[in-house]
Protein backbone atom coordinates (compact mmCIF):
# COMPACT_ATOMS: atom_id res chain seq x y z
CA UNK A 1 0.00 0.00 0.00
CA UNK A 2 1.07 3.57 -0.71
CA UNK A 3 -0.18 6.47 0.80
CA UNK A 4 0.46 9.91 0.09
CA UNK A 5 -0.38 13.86 0.88
CA UNK A 6 -1.86 15.20 -2.35
CA UNK A 7 -1.10 18.91 -3.29
CA UNK A 8 -3.81 21.27 -3.61
CA UNK A 9 -5.28 21.63 -6.84
CA UNK A 10 -7.14 25.27 -5.99
CA UNK A 11 -7.92 26.76 -2.57
CA UNK A 12 -11.48 26.37 -1.30
CA UNK A 13 -12.25 28.91 1.21
CA UNK A 14 -15.20 29.31 3.43
CA UNK A 15 -18.01 30.16 1.57
CA UNK A 16 -18.07 33.84 -0.06
CA UNK A 17 -21.58 33.64 -0.71
CA UNK A 18 -21.30 33.69 -4.61
CA UNK A 19 -22.91 30.37 -6.34
CA UNK A 20 -21.15 27.31 -7.04
CA UNK A 21 -21.36 26.41 -10.93
CA UNK A 22 -19.73 23.17 -10.30
CA UNK A 23 -22.93 22.08 -9.01
CA UNK A 24 -25.42 22.82 -11.69
CA UNK A 25 -27.04 20.58 -13.78
CA UNK A 26 -28.30 21.76 -17.57
CA UNK A 27 -31.74 22.48 -16.25
CA UNK A 28 -30.06 25.20 -13.04
CA UNK A 29 -27.96 26.48 -15.44
CA UNK A 30 -30.72 27.14 -17.87
CA UNK A 31 -32.51 28.98 -15.03
CA UNK A 32 -28.91 30.79 -14.22
CA UNK A 33 -28.57 32.31 -17.43
CA UNK A 34 -32.01 33.39 -18.13
CA UNK A 35 -31.76 35.16 -14.71
CA UNK A 36 -28.50 36.87 -16.14
CA UNK A 37 -30.41 38.30 -19.06
CA UNK A 38 -28.24 35.62 -20.88
CA UNK A 39 -28.79 32.87 -24.33
CA UNK A 40 -29.39 29.57 -23.47
CA UNK A 41 -26.28 28.89 -25.51
CA UNK A 42 -23.91 29.88 -22.69
CA UNK A 43 -25.30 26.26 -20.85
CA UNK A 44 -23.29 24.01 -23.11
CA UNK A 45 -20.22 26.84 -23.36
CA UNK A 46 -20.23 26.88 -19.15
CA UNK A 47 -20.64 22.61 -19.39
CA UNK A 48 -18.06 22.23 -21.20
CA UNK A 49 -15.14 24.64 -19.82
CA UNK A 50 -15.88 23.22 -15.77
CA UNK A 51 -16.52 19.47 -16.50
CA UNK A 52 -14.87 18.68 -19.57
CA UNK A 53 -12.20 21.28 -20.12
CA UNK A 54 -11.98 21.81 -15.87
CA UNK A 55 -11.03 25.24 -16.47
CA UNK A 56 -12.14 26.80 -12.99
CA UNK A 57 -11.20 30.62 -13.22
CA UNK A 58 -13.64 32.34 -15.40
CA UNK A 59 -10.78 34.61 -17.24
CA UNK A 60 -9.83 31.02 -18.59
CA UNK A 61 -12.94 31.28 -20.76
CA UNK A 62 -11.90 32.56 -24.09
CA UNK A 63 -14.71 32.19 -25.68
CA UNK A 64 -17.54 34.22 -22.94
CA UNK A 65 -17.44 37.58 -23.79
CA UNK A 66 -15.65 40.32 -21.57
CA UNK A 67 -18.58 41.67 -20.06
CA UNK A 68 -20.00 38.32 -19.20
CA UNK A 69 -16.89 36.88 -17.70
CA UNK A 70 -16.55 40.13 -15.46
CA UNK A 71 -20.34 39.48 -14.59
CA UNK A 72 -19.71 35.71 -13.38
CA UNK A 73 -17.01 36.27 -11.42
CA UNK A 74 -18.91 38.52 -9.39
CA UNK A 75 -21.47 36.37 -8.90
CA UNK A 76 -20.48 32.85 -9.09
CA UNK A 77 -17.93 30.38 -8.40
CA UNK A 78 -16.36 27.47 -9.50
CA UNK A 79 -15.37 25.76 -6.21
CA UNK A 80 -13.80 22.17 -6.69
CA UNK A 81 -12.57 19.57 -3.75
CA UNK A 82 -9.16 19.33 -2.37
CA UNK A 83 -7.78 15.75 -1.43
CA UNK A 84 -5.76 15.45 1.74
CA UNK A 85 -4.73 11.72 1.01
CA UNK A 86 -4.22 9.43 -1.83
CA UNK A 87 -3.64 6.19 -1.17
CA UNK A 88 -3.13 3.45 -3.68
CA UNK A 89 -3.93 -0.51 -2.98
CA UNK A 90 -1.37 -3.50 -3.68
CA UNK A 91 -4.14 -4.48 -6.48
CA UNK A 92 -4.25 -1.22 -8.05
CA UNK A 93 -7.77 0.27 -6.35
CA UNK A 94 -6.51 3.78 -5.34
CA UNK A 95 -8.73 5.86 -2.28
CA UNK A 96 -8.63 10.06 -2.18
CA UNK A 97 -9.94 11.72 1.08
CA UNK A 98 -11.66 14.76 -0.33
CA UNK A 99 -11.93 17.49 2.37
CA UNK A 100 -15.43 18.92 2.72
CA UNK A 101 -16.06 22.14 5.53
CA UNK A 102 -14.56 21.90 8.63
CA UNK A 103 -13.49 18.28 9.94
CA UNK A 104 -15.42 16.57 7.57
CA UNK A 105 -14.17 14.42 4.92
CA UNK A 106 -15.46 11.89 2.21
CA UNK A 107 -13.73 9.09 0.10
CA UNK A 108 -13.83 8.00 -3.62
CA UNK A 109 -12.39 4.83 -5.11
CA UNK A 110 -11.45 4.60 -8.39
CA UNK A 111 -11.37 0.69 -9.53
CA UNK A 112 -9.01 -0.28 -12.46
CA UNK A 113 -9.97 -2.87 -14.59
CA UNK A 114 -9.15 -4.06 -18.02
CA UNK A 115 -10.66 -1.65 -20.58
CA UNK A 116 -12.40 0.72 -17.92
CA UNK A 117 -12.48 2.94 -15.16
CA UNK A 118 -14.54 2.20 -12.37
CA UNK A 119 -15.33 5.41 -9.74
CA UNK A 120 -17.19 4.45 -6.19
CA UNK A 121 -18.22 7.74 -5.15
CA UNK A 122 -20.30 8.81 -1.86
CA UNK A 123 -23.43 10.59 -1.60
CA UNK A 124 -23.83 11.25 2.11
CA UNK A 125 -21.21 12.15 5.16
CA UNK A 126 -21.69 8.53 7.29
CA UNK A 127 -25.09 7.03 6.33
CA UNK A 128 -28.57 6.98 8.54
CA UNK A 129 -29.63 3.59 7.89
CA UNK A 130 -27.73 1.15 10.33
CA UNK A 131 -27.50 -1.97 8.30
CA UNK A 132 -25.65 -4.30 10.53
CA UNK A 133 -22.78 -5.34 8.41
CA UNK A 134 -21.67 -1.84 7.04
CA UNK A 135 -19.23 0.21 8.71
CA UNK A 136 -20.55 3.39 7.39
CA UNK A 137 -24.07 2.67 8.64
CA UNK A 138 -21.95 1.85 11.94
CA UNK A 139 -20.53 5.06 11.85
CA UNK A 140 -24.04 7.25 11.85
CA UNK A 141 -24.89 10.05 8.95
CA UNK A 142 -23.76 13.56 9.35
CA UNK A 143 -24.55 15.34 6.29
CA UNK A 144 -25.87 14.90 2.73
CA UNK A 145 -23.40 16.17 0.10
CA UNK A 146 -24.37 18.81 -2.03
CA UNK A 147 -24.01 18.39 -6.06
CA UNK A 148 -20.92 19.90 -6.26
CA UNK A 149 -19.40 17.75 -3.59
CA UNK A 150 -20.94 15.00 -5.57
CA UNK A 151 -20.45 15.64 -9.07
CA UNK A 152 -16.48 17.02 -7.70
CA UNK A 153 -15.48 13.94 -7.02
CA UNK A 154 -15.66 12.76 -10.48
CA UNK A 155 -14.34 16.08 -11.54
CA UNK A 156 -11.11 15.65 -9.11
CA UNK A 157 -10.43 12.26 -10.40
CA UNK A 158 -10.72 12.91 -13.88
CA UNK A 159 -8.58 15.63 -13.73
CA UNK A 160 -5.49 13.72 -11.60
CA UNK A 161 -5.96 11.34 -14.50
CA UNK A 162 -5.63 13.17 -17.31
CA UNK A 163 -2.14 14.91 -15.83
CA UNK A 164 -0.92 11.63 -15.09
CA UNK A 165 -1.96 9.76 -18.22
CA UNK A 166 -3.06 12.16 -20.97
CA UNK A 167 -6.75 11.40 -22.31
CA UNK A 168 -7.30 8.92 -19.68
CA UNK A 169 -11.09 9.40 -17.76
CA UNK A 170 -13.72 7.88 -15.61
CA UNK A 171 -15.47 5.25 -17.46
CA UNK A 172 -17.97 4.64 -15.01
CA UNK A 173 -20.11 5.92 -11.92
CA UNK A 174 -21.21 3.75 -8.99
CA UNK A 175 -22.75 5.64 -6.29
CA UNK A 176 -21.62 2.47 -3.92
CA UNK A 177 -19.37 4.55 -1.88
CA UNK A 178 -20.55 6.28 2.01
CA UNK A 179 -24.26 7.01 1.74
CA UNK A 180 -27.78 6.25 0.65
CA UNK A 181 -28.24 8.65 -2.19
CA UNK A 182 -31.95 8.05 -2.14
CA UNK A 183 -31.73 9.79 0.91
CA UNK A 184 -30.09 12.97 -0.72
CA UNK A 185 -32.31 12.78 -4.00
CA UNK A 186 -32.42 16.41 -4.62
CA UNK A 187 -28.26 16.83 -4.55
CA UNK A 188 -27.72 12.91 -6.09
CA UNK A 189 -30.10 13.49 -9.65
CA UNK A 190 -28.66 16.58 -10.65
CA UNK A 191 -24.99 15.46 -10.10
CA UNK A 192 -26.32 11.98 -12.18
CA UNK A 193 -26.89 14.21 -14.65
CA UNK A 194 -24.30 15.91 -15.19
CA UNK A 195 -22.49 12.71 -15.10
CA UNK A 196 -24.69 11.93 -18.69
CA UNK A 197 -24.89 15.37 -20.39
CA UNK A 198 -22.66 15.48 -23.19
CA UNK A 199 -21.53 18.71 -22.90
CA UNK A 200 -20.17 18.09 -18.82
CA UNK A 201 -18.68 13.73 -18.94
CA UNK A 202 -20.98 12.46 -21.64
CA UNK A 203 -21.26 9.03 -19.85
CA UNK A 204 -24.19 6.68 -20.62
CA UNK A 205 -26.99 5.49 -18.75
CA UNK A 206 -25.27 2.62 -19.06
CA UNK A 207 -22.14 3.30 -16.60
CA UNK A 208 -23.99 5.70 -13.88
CA UNK A 209 -25.32 3.17 -11.70
CA UNK A 210 -27.42 4.41 -8.52
CA UNK A 211 -27.24 1.68 -5.26
CA UNK A 212 -29.64 1.81 -2.62
CA UNK A 213 -30.70 0.15 0.01
CA UNK A 214 -34.25 0.55 -1.15
CA UNK A 215 -35.85 3.56 -0.27
CA UNK A 216 -39.19 3.03 -1.64
CA UNK A 217 -40.80 6.39 -1.95
CA UNK A 218 -37.69 8.03 -3.55
CA UNK A 219 -37.31 4.79 -5.33
CA UNK A 220 -40.51 5.88 -6.87
CA UNK A 221 -39.72 9.25 -7.88
CA UNK A 222 -36.61 8.07 -9.35
CA UNK A 223 -38.46 5.92 -11.83
CA UNK A 224 -40.55 9.11 -12.74
CA UNK A 225 -37.07 11.42 -13.26
CA UNK A 226 -34.16 9.33 -13.90
CA UNK A 227 -33.13 6.23 -16.18
CA UNK A 228 -29.61 5.87 -14.62
CA UNK A 229 -28.69 1.74 -14.03
CA UNK A 230 -30.37 0.71 -10.55
CA UNK A 231 -28.63 -1.36 -8.35
CA UNK A 232 -30.25 -2.74 -5.56
CA UNK A 233 -28.52 -4.17 -2.33
CA UNK A 234 -31.30 -7.18 -1.21
CA UNK A 235 -28.80 -9.15 0.78
CA UNK A 236 -31.69 -11.56 2.07
CA UNK A 237 -34.58 -13.64 0.37
CA UNK A 238 -36.97 -13.30 2.93
CA UNK A 239 -38.24 -10.28 5.50
CA UNK A 240 -37.38 -11.83 8.42
CA UNK A 241 -33.58 -12.02 7.85
CA UNK A 242 -33.64 -8.61 5.45
CA UNK A 243 -34.56 -6.55 8.60
CA UNK A 244 -32.47 -8.09 10.70
CA UNK A 245 -29.36 -6.91 8.02
CA UNK A 246 -30.66 -3.85 6.51
CA UNK A 247 -33.43 -2.28 8.75
CA UNK A 248 -34.82 -0.26 6.71
CA UNK A 249 -36.93 -3.06 5.15
CA UNK A 250 -39.01 -2.68 8.14
CA UNK A 251 -40.30 0.14 6.54
CA UNK A 252 -40.30 -0.94 2.94
CA UNK A 253 -40.56 -4.49 2.84
CA UNK A 254 -39.01 -7.22 0.18
CA UNK A 255 -42.91 -7.08 -1.57
CA UNK A 256 -42.70 -3.23 -1.58
CA UNK A 257 -39.36 -2.96 -3.07
CA UNK A 258 -39.51 -5.41 -5.62
CA UNK A 259 -42.88 -4.08 -7.24
CA UNK A 260 -40.67 -0.39 -7.15
CA UNK A 261 -37.90 -2.05 -9.02
CA UNK A 262 -40.47 -3.88 -11.78
CA UNK A 263 -42.05 -0.34 -12.40
CA UNK A 264 -38.58 0.74 -12.33
CA UNK A 265 -37.36 -0.88 -15.64
CA UNK A 266 -41.09 -1.34 -17.03
CA UNK A 267 -40.33 1.56 -19.57
CA UNK A 268 -36.50 0.84 -20.43
CA UNK A 269 -36.43 -2.10 -22.74
CA UNK A 270 -33.14 -3.93 -22.50
CA UNK A 271 -32.65 -2.89 -18.89
CA UNK A 272 -32.08 -5.11 -15.99
CA UNK A 273 -31.60 -4.57 -12.22
CA UNK A 274 -27.95 -5.67 -10.10
CA UNK A 275 -29.13 -7.14 -7.09
CA UNK A 276 -26.17 -7.07 -4.80
CA UNK A 277 -26.25 -9.67 -1.95
CA UNK A 278 -23.58 -9.66 0.56
CA UNK A 279 -22.36 -12.75 1.55
CA UNK A 280 -22.04 -13.66 5.56
CA UNK A 281 -21.03 -16.96 6.59
CA UNK A 282 -24.14 -19.25 8.32
CA UNK A 283 -26.30 -16.06 8.17
CA UNK A 284 -27.52 -15.48 4.53
CA UNK A 285 -25.72 -18.06 2.19
CA UNK A 286 -27.00 -21.09 2.59
CA UNK A 287 -28.54 -23.78 -0.37
CA UNK A 288 -31.92 -22.77 0.71
CA UNK A 289 -31.11 -19.38 0.73
CA UNK A 290 -30.23 -19.32 -2.55
CA UNK A 291 -32.98 -20.77 -4.32
CA UNK A 292 -35.25 -18.67 -1.91
CA UNK A 293 -33.49 -15.85 -3.54
CA UNK A 294 -34.18 -17.12 -7.14
CA UNK A 295 -37.53 -17.84 -6.96
CA UNK A 296 -38.20 -14.41 -5.69
CA UNK A 297 -36.39 -12.68 -8.68
CA UNK A 298 -36.72 -14.92 -11.16
CA UNK A 299 -39.75 -13.41 -13.07
CA UNK A 300 -37.73 -9.90 -13.09
CA UNK A 301 -34.67 -9.09 -15.39
CA UNK A 302 -31.92 -9.66 -12.96
CA UNK A 303 -28.36 -10.32 -12.66
CA UNK A 304 -27.01 -11.05 -9.10
CA UNK A 305 -23.42 -9.63 -7.80
CA UNK A 306 -22.16 -12.02 -5.06
CA UNK A 307 -20.29 -9.73 -2.60
CA UNK A 308 -17.89 -11.40 0.01
CA UNK A 309 -18.15 -9.61 3.10
CA UNK A 310 -15.49 -7.31 4.18
CA UNK A 311 -14.85 -7.18 7.39
CA UNK A 312 -14.42 -3.74 9.93
CA UNK A 313 -13.32 -3.88 13.63
CA UNK A 314 -17.17 -3.46 14.60
CA UNK A 315 -17.98 -6.23 12.95
CA UNK A 316 -20.40 -9.73 14.18
CA UNK A 317 -20.05 -11.43 10.75
CA UNK A 318 -17.40 -13.18 8.64
CA UNK A 319 -16.91 -13.55 5.34
CA UNK A 320 -18.62 -16.98 3.63
CA UNK A 321 -16.16 -19.47 2.24
CA UNK A 322 -14.93 -18.95 -1.46
CA UNK A 323 -16.49 -22.75 -2.04
CA UNK A 324 -19.53 -21.67 -0.39
CA UNK A 325 -19.70 -18.80 -2.21
CA UNK A 326 -19.81 -20.40 -5.62
CA UNK A 327 -22.09 -23.15 -4.30
CA UNK A 328 -24.74 -20.49 -3.93
CA UNK A 329 -23.75 -19.14 -6.91
CA UNK A 330 -24.29 -22.46 -9.20
CA UNK A 331 -27.52 -22.75 -7.35
CA UNK A 332 -28.11 -19.20 -8.88
CA UNK A 333 -27.02 -20.17 -12.44
CA UNK A 334 -29.04 -23.35 -12.47
CA UNK A 335 -31.92 -21.16 -11.81
CA UNK A 336 -31.60 -19.46 -14.96
CA UNK A 337 -29.84 -15.92 -13.16
CA UNK A 338 -26.45 -14.49 -14.28
CA UNK A 339 -24.67 -14.28 -11.44
CA UNK A 340 -21.24 -12.59 -10.89
CA UNK A 341 -18.87 -12.32 -7.61
CA UNK A 342 -17.23 -8.74 -7.13
CA UNK A 343 -13.30 -9.47 -6.72
CA UNK A 344 -12.55 -8.18 -3.08
CA UNK A 345 -10.57 -4.88 -3.64
CA UNK A 346 -8.45 -2.06 -2.08
CA UNK A 347 -9.09 -4.20 1.26
CA UNK A 348 -5.32 -2.78 2.25
CA UNK A 349 -6.34 0.70 2.37
CA UNK A 350 -9.96 0.21 3.27
CA UNK A 351 -11.34 1.44 -0.09
CA UNK A 352 -13.72 -1.92 -0.15
CA UNK A 353 -17.45 -2.04 0.04
CA UNK A 354 -18.76 -1.08 3.38
CA UNK A 355 -15.20 -0.38 4.68
CA UNK A 356 -15.30 3.37 3.97
CA UNK A 357 -15.94 5.47 7.34
CA UNK A 358 -14.40 8.75 6.39
CA UNK A 359 -14.77 11.66 8.76
CA UNK A 360 -17.97 12.13 11.21
CA UNK A 361 -17.65 15.61 13.34
CA UNK A 362 -20.43 14.91 15.24
CA UNK A 363 -21.96 11.99 15.90
CA UNK A 364 -23.83 12.73 19.35
CA UNK A 365 -26.93 14.08 16.94
CA UNK A 366 -26.50 10.64 14.95
CA UNK A 367 -30.06 8.94 16.38
CA UNK A 368 -32.02 12.81 15.99
CA UNK A 369 -31.04 12.85 12.80
CA UNK A 370 -31.90 9.28 11.71
CA UNK A 371 -35.27 9.78 12.65
CA UNK A 372 -35.44 13.07 10.93
CA UNK A 373 -33.96 11.69 7.36
CA UNK A 374 -36.60 8.71 7.99
CA UNK A 375 -39.41 11.22 8.89
CA UNK A 376 -38.39 12.74 6.02
CA UNK A 377 -39.15 10.16 3.40
CA UNK A 378 -43.06 9.55 3.97
N1 LIG B 1 -26.28 2.81 0.57
C1 LIG B 1 -26.24 2.19 -0.69
C2 LIG B 1 -24.92 2.39 -1.42
C3 LIG B 1 -23.65 2.31 -0.62
S1 LIG B 1 -23.21 0.74 -0.02
C4 LIG B 1 -26.59 0.72 -0.59
O1 LIG B 1 -26.68 0.22 0.53
O2 LIG B 1 -26.80 0.10 -1.63
C5 LIG B 1 -22.60 -0.08 -1.46
C6 LIG B 1 -22.70 -1.61 -1.38
O3 LIG B 1 -21.75 -2.14 -0.43
C7 LIG B 1 -24.06 -2.08 -0.91
O4 LIG B 1 -24.52 -3.17 -1.66
C8 LIG B 1 -23.75 -2.50 0.49
O5 LIG B 1 -24.72 -3.37 0.97
C9 LIG B 1 -22.39 -3.11 0.37
N2 LIG B 1 -21.70 -3.27 1.65
C10 LIG B 1 -21.83 -2.54 2.75
N3 LIG B 1 -21.02 -3.00 3.74
C11 LIG B 1 -20.37 -4.06 3.24
C12 LIG B 1 -19.38 -4.95 3.76
N4 LIG B 1 -18.90 -4.81 4.99
N5 LIG B 1 -18.91 -5.92 2.95
C13 LIG B 1 -19.38 -6.02 1.67
N6 LIG B 1 -20.29 -5.21 1.13
C14 LIG B 1 -20.79 -4.24 1.90
FE1 LIG C 1 -26.10 2.88 4.45
FE2 LIG C 1 -25.76 1.34 2.28
FE3 LIG C 1 -24.21 1.02 4.48
FE4 LIG C 1 -26.79 0.32 4.54
S1 LIG C 1 -25.18 -0.60 3.25
S2 LIG C 1 -25.68 1.49 6.13
S3 LIG C 1 -27.72 1.89 3.27
S4 LIG C 1 -24.27 2.80 3.16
Amino acid sequence: MKSVPVKVVAEHGPGSGKINLLGLDRQALEGFFAELGEKPFRVSQILKWVHARRVISFDGMTDLSKALRQKLSEVAEIRVPEAVMDQTSADGTRKWLLRLDGANAVETVLIPEKGRDTLCISSQVGCALECSFCSTGVQGFNRNLSTAEIIGQLWYVNKLLDEEEPGRQVTNVVFMGMGEPLLNFKQVVPASELMKDDHAYGLSKRRVTLSTSGVVPYLNRLTEVSDISLAVSLHAPNDALRDELVPINKKYPIAELLEACRRYIADKPHRRITWEYVMLDGVNDSDEHARELARLIRDIPSKVNLIPFNPFPEARYRRSGDQRIQQFSQILSRAGLVSTTRKTRGEDIDGACGQLVGKVADRTKRRFKREQRLQAVE
